[in-house]
């Protein structure tokens, strides 16, 4: 499988695909080796991780120019995107998870069950599939593989086709750092051998991408009720009240709509600002847009790479053009280069959208950002509600109360008062929206939950008694129950003294087998 430079064309190096048929194989392997992985401390699994951590830091520059490379970010965003944030993971699982997933003592609560002790323990699932797509080689997986490894699960990761070294390079610094190679492994190819995963054995997949290919991916887990986390699609708004600093929110649109080419899953595809400061927010925009480079992002001074491939070029190409006849106006960019092989988009900025065009309504994964007036707040909750996705929002005001008035009614998994994206690279807090946008997620607390699996444990402490719920089912039994019944839950204190005097002589009376 070759691995191309999108913004030359030219081939970085190649990789060898893994045949459908042999995964089952690997996965067999990866339960054998689960077994003993999940016996090690969690101390143990963390210092591996922190080794990993080490090797990333210490090859930092190589790794940032290769994701910048084969995924055509500008190298700065590699570092802010992909090698900070996970460094950050690593530093916070490590040293968070063990009070994360602690065991949960329990207290049994009914009477005659109190000689019983049990706790919860979180288990790992044990073989876990791990598919990630091509916009955040580095972070996306490493963000699900971190904690999966931590838990004391084995991965089989299938990074995309179009970043396959990145995928590799993941792998040679787990290994090196010490993870067994049964516990860690790599496949490499496209959708089949991602279907190929989906049919095997394994026991919890974690798939980011598409929500076309999320759909395909739930029909098949539906045949054997794999458990499934599903990051998706996203057409996140950005609201800007009529206080908001426009500057400032003009510069957050830009990043938000065109950093890493506008192909981030929180990116803001949909701006919404108030009329009272439209005509000062746009002429801001116009004016910041202008100044944007697009080129190589392996260049130093790029801001805008290329488009990955020409699928993609081709989707972004057809929604604007879509939007343009059905009433849009270019204010900003709106240059398509198709230069046979290399595809770049000059970030562009379009109003007078219809709502119901395409680029409105599907996800378009690209630098062009459409701008919508509103006059009221209820207004601009209706309008940013109006979609099939909810991963994220932001909301751009001066006046906090008011935001987060906005911020419950927004139907996302994250809102953001004035800024975008960032919160993504936040170690402790959460990642993962409703609607069509997926159903787990990653990041703190709730994504590593995502690993395990709780197990209830009990030990009965009187071994000697025959429980009175067992057999037999005599009048005795039943009179005994009804009157515990009484006692246990009536409001009525007259029921309640009534019902002991039912208790103690059905209690004489019964008899156990
Ligand atoms: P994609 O759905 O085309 O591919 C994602 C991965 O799935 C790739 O590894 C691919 O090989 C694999 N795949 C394709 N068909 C498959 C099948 N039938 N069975 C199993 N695996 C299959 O997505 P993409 O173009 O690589 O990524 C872009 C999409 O990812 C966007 O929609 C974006 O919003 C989404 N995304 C979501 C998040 C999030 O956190 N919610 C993060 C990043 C990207």
């Amino acid at each position: 499988m070759d691995s191309l430079d999108p913004a030359t064309g030219n081939l970085m190096g190649e990789v060898e695909t893994t045949s459908p048929d042999s995964i089952r194989g690997i996965i067999a392997e990866a339960r054998t080796a689960q077994l003993e992985w999940s016996q090690l401390s969690l101390r143990k699994r963390s210092h591996l991780l922190q080794q990993f951590a080490e090797i990333l830091l210490s090859r930092k520059k190589i790794v940032a120019e290769l994701i910048s490379r084969e995924n055509g970010k500008p190298v700065a965003e590699s570092y802010t995107s992909e090698i900070i944030p996970v460094l950050d993971i690593v530093k916070y699982y490590t040293s968070r998870s063990a009070k994360a997933i602690k065991d949960r003592r329990v207290h049994n609560r009914i009477p005659l069950m109190k000689t019983k002790k049990a706790f919860v323990r979180y288990e790992p699932y044990g073989v876990i599939g791990i598919i990630s797509p091509w916009n955040y080689p580095l972070l996306l997986p490493l963000g699900q593989i971190i904690p999966a490894l931590l838990t004391g699960n084995a991965v089989v990761f299938k990074p995309s086709e179009y970043t396959p070294l990145v995928g590799d390079l993941i792998a040679q610094f787990l290994w090196e750092a010490g993870i067994p190679r049964k516990i860690f492994n790599i496949v490499q190819g496209g959708g089949d051998v991602g279907a190929a995963l989906l049919s095997s054995k394994i026991n919890k997949m974690f798939f980011t991408g598409s929500t076309t290919t999320g759909k395909k991916i739930s029909e098949l887990a539906a045949k054997t009720l794999m458990p499934l986390s599903l990051e998706l699609g996203g057409k996140d708004a950005m609201i800007v009240l009529d206080d908001a600093d426009i500057d400032s929110a003009a510069s957050g649109a830009l990043w938000g709509a065109f950093m890493n080419a506008g192909q981030t899953c929180v990116s803001v595809e949909r701006c919404f600002v108030h009329d009272k400061v439209y005509d000062y927010f746009l002429a801001t925009l116009q004016a910041k847009t202008k100044t944007l480079r697009t080129g190589n992002g392996s260049e130093t001074g790029i801001d805008i790479g290329p488009i990955i491939h020409k699928a993609q070029f081709d989707t972004i190409k057809f929604q604007v053009e879509d939007a343009v006849r059905k009433g849009a106006r270019i204010a900003a960019g709106g240059d398509f280069m198709d230069r046979g092989g290399t595809y770049f988009i000059s970030p562009t900025v379009l109003l007078d959208l219809p709502m119901e065009c395409s680029l409105m309504n599907d996800e378009t994964f690209g630098p062009i950002l459409p701008i919508i007036k509103f006059t009221s707040d209820e207004e601009a909750v209706r309008l940013a509600n109006n979609s099939r996705f909810g991963l994220s929002a932001s909301v751009w005001t001066a006046d906090k109360r008011r935001g987060m008035a906005i911020a419950r009614r927004l139907q996302t998994g994250a809102v953001i008062l004035n800024d975008v994206i960032s919160y993504y690279g936040n170690s402790d807090g959460v990642v993962g929206g409703p609607k069509e946008s997926g159903t787990g997620h990653v990041h703190g607390r709730e994504g590593l939950l995502e690993m395990v699996y709780p197990k209830y444990y009990e030990v009965e402490r009187a071994r000697r008694t025959k429980k009175l719920w067992w057999y037999r089912y005599d009048a005795a039994l039943l009179s005994f129950f009804e009157a515990a019944t009484d006692f246990l839950f009536s409001k009525s204190l007259f029921k309640k003294t009534k019902s002991l005097f039912n208790l103690v002589p059905n209690f004489l009376r019964i008899k156990k087998i």
